[in-house]
């Protein structure tokens, strides 16, 4: 892996590389900007370029140091991330010491997956805030001594998961910086960090990227067929990890069973209605339901695509069936179905619960579709 596999970025890249060159990477980096555009898989690049026996710009990919950074198992390399709480642990604890076999085989394939891909975000269950334990134990280790010619580097994943008594700890560092160590926060949520935190690092905005980026990164990285890498960049919505999500699950039959919902939505009974929710509901985790949205949005884009008369449609092996549906609803409002569905997603990111958010969807999209119908 070299700086070419982190997709786009080009700016950022500028700006590391000219620092390195120049001697003068300072010691707390912020990295900031949307989900899944590449800020911890460039701050594991990083590290790996300054630990890279080669020692220029990028990494060789081929020493030992690289390899171990490839397997996040470099003695340099630190990776602080929202971990869960053990039964009975104090804060006196280390990170792991009370966490259940379970949860620690959890932590174990999420690093694995993540080793595999540093697109890859680590999620762990119940794993809410990085704990306070967690920042201590950077502070000890930047104590030892750094291994071979390197440089120390903690990247703190998301570092907005940090409480108040975390962050304070780590503000302690910050004004004391280690020797030979570079601290890398990296996070989706600036505005949630302390201001005393962003103000002691040097912050860099990593830009959004585009659909065709993200597309591009599919067929060339991922093997994915053009009109799948299509649907999936468009429905990614800028999100890199989000995309790579998708390639893993079953895509179309999910595509499918969508448009059944909106034929069931659209022509029974509450009571059936409410049965599907509820089993979508039940079946499904949070970010599934919200992929469920996006493709609704993808739907009704290309719906409202084709109304206008228009033939650049995402959904292009469905073109029978969106077809079929424009030719029911001829003067649909999909420009408002559409804000319908923006909505329900916004509403799902800020933990609205989500039958609700399904049954007001319902409602809005009935209210659109079939009482206007009566009027023709
Ligand atoms: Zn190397």
């Amino acid at each position: 892996m070299s700086w070419n596999d982190i997709i786009a970025q080009h700016r950022v890249k500028k700006i590391i590389n000219t620092s390195i060159e120049l001697n003068r990477l300072p010691h707390a980096l912020l990295f900031y900007g949307s989900e899944g555009v590449g800020k911890d898989a460039a701050a594991i690049h990083l590290a790996k370029v300054l630990n890279c026996k080669s020692g220029g710009t990028d990494s060789c990919d081929d020493c030992t140091d690289c390899k171990q950074i490839n397997t996040l198992q470099h003695p340099n390399l630190n990776l602080v991330f929202a971990m869960p709480v053990g039964k009975g642990e104090e804060s006196s604890d280390s990170p792991i010491e009370k966490i259940s076999a379970d949860d620690m085989a959890n932590i174990y394939s999420q690093i694995e997956q993540k080793a595999k891909n540093f697109y890859h975000k680590i999620a762990i269950d119940k794993a809410n805030t990085i704990k306070i334990s967690s920042i201590r134990d950077v502070r000890r280790k930047t104590a030892m001594s750094v291994s071979g010619k390197g440089k120390r580097v903690i990247i703190i994943m998301n570092a907005e998961d940090m409480g108040i008594e975390a962050s304070n700890a780590l503000l302690k560092t910050l004004e004391e910086p280690p020797q030979n160590t570079i601290l890398i926060l990296t996070s989706s949520n600036k505005d949630a960090l302390l201001p005393t935190i962003v103000s002691r690092c040097q912050l860099i905005r990593f830009d959004e990227l585009t659909e065709n980026q993200i597309k591009e990164a599919l067929i060339i990285r991922e093997n994915v067929d053009e009109e799948k890498s299509n649907i999936i960049a468009r429905l990614a919505n800028g999100n890199y990890r989000r995309a790579l999500e998708m390639i893993n699950t079953d895509f179309f039959e999910k595509r499918s069973q969508l448009v059944n919902f909106l034929v069931l939505v659209l022509t029974s009974d509450t009571l059936k209605i409410s049965q599907e929710v509820e089993r979508i509901v039940k079946s499904s985790s949070k970010p599934e339901i919200e992929q469920f949205f996006l493709m609704l949005n993808v739907w009704f884009r290309d719906v409202k695509t084709m109304q206008e008369g228009a033939d650049n449609i995402i959904n292009t092996d469905l073109l029978s069936r969106l077809t079929k549906f424009l030719n029911r609803y001829p003067n649909g409002d999909f420009h408002r179905i559409i804000t319908a569905i923006e909505k329900s997603i916004s509403l799902i990111q800020k933990n609205v619960y989500i039958p609700l958010v399904f049954f007001r969807f319902i409602v809005t999209i009935r209210n659109i579709l079939l009482v206007k119908s009566k009027d023709f």
